[in-house]
């Protein structure tokens, strides 16, 4: 009847206006390409995504550290010891499966047939030694000024290079992908070594000191009451933002989505190697996101996995506009809250510190793109060298920050731990936008399915606490 029409059309309006802003992007987006825009051009058209996306890093900080500290405030140690364990437990497996689908389809597809000269002109790389840079991933725990930690542009230390900068010649847009060394001569642009255009933060040096701090508080009794209640109203007041700025969302998804295609390399070059390359790292994320980490979850709480997930198309779509997990993190947390009900204990421990280190996408594809070089470089890599490229996968997934393409920059450490050429990180550089696109949709769905699962493994600790705090306990 018209009234159900109605209700189902309110319930699901979101996921409505998101898909269709992404359909509506990717048509747009084509219309306009024929039209080749100016740097300049697209750099007006895609205005309102480059809103949405500083408005969503915009409360990333407030939110990462006032949700891990109520999170962890409310858990009595016992309770987020054990969540904890789960979460580690959790991150490692899911990870490791990532890596291991990734490693079998390189191998079995084997898209690097044939040779490295399809590719063209390459830059060079630094070589980074693993051992520094895994120093530098425990080093960055521990932010000697919390303030700096908080306003420090992303940095990696792994390798000095860009991964992507923008410059301006005669109005023409050269993405680092495309640069030769002649423009970046006539332009003289610094080279930073900042990859993508956004502001990071030492998000995991914050969510170390976070976790500590909200222990602590939870631990005080009296004393930490007007600390654990600041922070639980800055929790809530961001989470309140968070709702309106959603509504923009769709518009801001829109035009990051339409941007991104009007100012694409051409897909030419897609044949080849690099075209089985892009299949290959679809399957193996299909793969990882599709079949294994919805099987892992219904065989865990025997429920069913795509409900789900529809609950949390707000996010995915998000990633997948932003690439980048950290400026999804608001849009996870809400989609997780209020559509899938999970507790929020739970989100705001588990959600601050998956986006931050568990990143099966980027696990899955570095280890994916190492061997693919080592593929068209004629190289075969012998058992030792693939354990070495799961075990520095890891590490470098971990190491990543959840900007957009950082798991570029990481993947210095893996190929270096092999004796792979690095500069040959260039050759992959052309289709990393949209590939990064994908592993990001991938690293927040293995985050918020991290969540569904601990929240049903600990459901008897929060009950109890429940119990213990006199707050009702019923299902609604
Ligand atoms: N962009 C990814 C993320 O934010 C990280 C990566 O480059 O793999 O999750």
């Amino acid at each position: 009847s018209k009234e159900d029409v109605q209700a189902f059309l309110k319930k699901n309006a979101f996921v409505l206006f998101t898909v269709g802003a992404v359909i509506v992007g990717i048509v747009l987006g084509f219309t306009l390409r024929p039209y080749k825009m100016t740097y300049r051009e697209v750099k007006y058209f895609s205005f309102p995504g480059e809103l949405l996306m500083r408005m969503l890093q915009m409360l990333v900080l407030p939110l990462l550290v006032s949700s891990l500290i109520t999170g962890m405030a409310a858990l009595d140690s016992k309770a987020s010891g054990k969540m904890g364990m789960r979460a580690v437990i959790y991150y490692m497996t899911t990870t490791f499966i990532a890596v291991f689908i990734g490693i079998l389809v390189v191998l079995i597809i084997h898209p690097g047939k044939g040779s490295k000269d399809e590719f063209g002109k390459q830059q060079t790389i630094e070589q980074v030694s693993p051992a520094d840079a895994f120093l530098d991933l425990i080093r960055n725990m521990f932010p000697p000024n919390l303030v700096q930690a908080c306003t420090q542009q992303f940095k990696t230390k792994y390798g000095k290079r860009v991964v992507h900068v923008t410059v301006t010649v005669n109005d023409t847009l050269f993405n680092m992908t495309n640069v030769t060394q002649e423009v970046m001569d006539i332009t003289r642009e610094e080279v930073i070594p900042v990859p993508g255009q956004v502001n990071g933060v030492n998000a995991l040096g914050l969510v170390v000191f976070s976790m500590c701090f909200g222990l602590i508080i939870g631990s005080m009794k009296e004393q930490g009451q007007i600390l654990r209640d600041f922070f639980d109203s800055l929790n809530e007041a961001i989470m309140r933002l968070v709702a309106i700025i959603m509504w923009y969302a769709p518009i801001g998804i829109l035009f990051l989505i339409a941007g991104k295609i009007v100012e694409m390399d051409d897909l030419t070059q897609m044949g080849g190697q690099l075209g089985m390359y892009t299949i290959t790292v679809i399957i193996g994320l299909l793969i990882h996101g599709v079949l294994i980490l919805p099987t892992l979850y219904f065989v865990i709480t025997r429920q069913n996995p795509f409900i789900f997930i529809a609950g949390l198309l707000q996010a995915l779509v998000t990633a997948l506009g932003t690439s980048s997990s950290s400026a999804t993190l608001p849009v996870t947390f809400k989609c997780l809250e209020e559509n899938n009900r999970i507790d929020k204990r739970v989100t705001r421990f588990v959600l601050p510190v998956g986006a931050t280190i568990n990143m099966d996408g980027t696990a899955l594809y570095e280890a994916l793109a190492a061997i693919f070089i080592a593929q068209v470089n004629n190289m075969e890599m012998n058992f030792g060298q693939i354990i070495t490229i799961s075990i520095t996968a890891t590490a470098a997934s971990i190491g990543a920050a959840g900007i957009p393409q950082a798991g570029l920059v990481t993947m210095v450490i893996v190929l270096t731990s092999v004796g792979l050429p690095t500069d040959d990180i260039t050759l992959i550089i052309a289709v990393d936008w949209f590939l990064d696109r994908l592993r990001t949709t991938t690293n927040v769905l293995g985050d918020s399915i991290g969540a569904g699962i601990i929240e049903f493994l600990s459901r008897h600790e929060l009950c109890s606490r429940d119990v213990e705090m006199g707050n009702s306990v019923v299902e609604e």
